[in-house]
């Protein structure tokens, strides 16, 4: 089996190369570039935002609840045996639907941030709709957690023109849901975001469902592998943030538990990673606003 790690050609190191630009960012402790382990259990939301008929469908409906009931526990047990913290975004019925869970993920010491209540598509919302939705699914998390969240991924990662100033309104501070560039940026009112990208999510990589059609064909494990370490490898020569989204329901599978394993543990050998919740990586640009390096041409 094709094994990647930290003592193989991949882990090259090219941050001397002087055809490379200076790292993007200044991480704290002297480290690269940052991690941010991002979990959204969307569970039963993936089903009843498309269609609430999709409850009757109880095969197609159960492959969505095997996040919260199996995928969250595997996941949190792995995360507590490496010691990593991750951010879970929850839609607010599903932290209500499962609130032993919503508590166990709060309670290992791991950040839970806003995403939607039903996974609500914001572009399909008006302004209002969406802050009736944020302030809804705020007080039902700040509920069941005691702690109001402080980070905001959108449902399907597109967001609104008036999207960052409703957060600020609300008091979070940050949004993960922009994709303009591989380091944090502020928007226009301050708010800080920490972008993500379609390459380092698994839905591309293993949702399937014949009907309603989710995905195409899953990919092998030491495929994803590999496209995710040579991402990270990258990343870290740059500078930037390996932004990493997971759905329980997918990555929750027993071969991508030990795939995820195989990532965080290759990840934290490098010793050059700062594996960090939004929050952590928010507040570090806040209070370090030089960290960022423009690109320059
Ligand atoms: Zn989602």
């Amino acid at each position: 089996m094709l094994r990647l790690g930290p003592t193989n050609p991949y882990n090259r190191n090219t941050v001397n190369n002087p055809y490379d630009p200076e790292p993007r960012f200044t991480w704290p402790h002297d480290k690269r570039c940052a991690v941010m382990l991002c979990l959204d259990v969307d569970g039963e939301t993936t089903a009843l935002s498309e269609d609430p008929k999709l409850v009757d469908r109880l095969t197609t409906f159960s492959q969505c609840q095997y996040g919260p009931e199996v995928g969250v526990p595997r996941l949190l047990g792995l995360l507590n045996h490496l010691g990593v913290a991750a951010t879970f975004f929850i839609p607010s019925y599903v932290a209500e639907q499962h609130p032993r869970m919503t508590l166990a993920i709060a309670n290992a010491g791991h950040e839970i941030g806003a995403h939607g209540h039903l996974h609500e598509k914001l572009a399909e919302l008006t302004r209002k709709e969406e802050e009736a939705i944020l302030i809804e699914s705020l007080a039902i998390l700040e509920n069941l957690t005691g702690k109001r969240p402080m980070g905001h991924r959108a449902p399907w990662f597109e967001i609104n023109p008036w999207t960052a100033e409703l957060l600020a309104k609300h008091g979070l501070h940050y949004s993960a849901s922009m994709m303009r560039d591989d380091v944090p940026f502020l928007h226009t009112n301050g708010l800080v975001e920490i972008p993500g990208q379609w390459m380092l999510e698994d839905w591309e990589q293993f949702a399937f469902n014949p009907d309603p059609q989710w995905g195409v064909i899953p990919e092998d494990c030491d495929k994803v592998y590999r496209l995710w370490w040579d991402e990270f490898i990258a990343m870290r020569d740059y500078g930037c943030c390996f932004t990493l989204t997971l759905h329980p329901w997918l990555s929750g599978r027993p071969s991508r538990v030990k795939l995820v394993e195989r990532l965080l543990t290759d990840i934290q050998a490098t010793g050059d990673a700062w594996l960090a919740t939004g929050s952590e990586i928010a507040d570090w640009f806040q209070e370090n606003p030089s960290a960022r390096r423009e690109m320059t041409l």
